[in-house]
């Protein structure tokens, strides 16, 4: 099914990410911000994964960008199966970007596939710079490591070049961008590698 949504993706030039995280590392924020900056520009869709609750959908749809909530319930990540039917539920535009929203949840949802063009793991710096080390199998997975919450960085303890190190001894062709969604700032490298691989 992976296999298959893939194929339907890429046949219609539409970059996939499937983003992962920990419960509460800013990812519904990126998504917001980055909608707003891209709109004028590009096209967008949008899947959301949450046990419960419809939430996160309707801060997405007040950006204007179209998007689905999937409830899991019990279930703590998406599969291939779920993004195929919600895309039923979606209008598919070419050269577009599709953010799959994945469940929060470090371990898991790296042994599932859903047919993505790039999976985006996001960590905060309210995490410790350990979870590389911790949950190698997300770090293993992702193209592109996002540090979000870089405001914060005078009040935690949290050393970026030791997570990078860290995350880098387990997947050496892992890309990082640090940022903030809520000041902005780095928000533009992220922007532009979206903009890079919309083709
Ligand atoms: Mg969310
Ligand atoms: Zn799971």
């Amino acid at each position: 099914m992976a296999a298959r949504n893939r194929g339907f993706f890429e046949g219609r030039n539409i970059f996939c990410l499937n983003l992962v995280s920990s419960p509460g590392s800013g990812k519904t924020t990126i998504l917001e911000k980055t909608m707003l900056a891209l709109k004028p520009e590009l096209r967008m869709m949008a899947i959301e994964g949450d046990q419960q609750t419809s939430l996160d959908a309707e801060r997405i749809m007040a950006t204007g960008v179209p998007v689905v909530q999937i409830n899991t319930g019990m279930g703590c990540h998406l599969d291939a199966r779920m993004v195929n039917r919600a895309m039923t539920d979606l209008p598919t535009a070419e050269h577009s970007i599709l953010f799959i929203e994945n469940v929060g949840n470090l371990v898991c949802p790296a042994m599932f596939d859903l047919g993505e063009s790039k999976r985006v793991l996001i960590i905060s710096v309210t995490e410790g710079d350990d979870k590389p080390l911790k949950y190698p199998a997300m770090f293993r997975s992702a193209h592109l490591c996002i540090i979000n919450k870089t405001d914060l960085l005078p009040y935690v303890i949290f050393d970026v070049e030791k997570v990078i190190q860290n995350a880098k001894s387990v997947n050496p062709e892992l890309e990082f961008i640090q940022l903030s969604a809520i000041t902005g700032e780095g928000m533009g490298d992220w922007l532009e590698w979206c903009r890079r691989s919309v083709k």
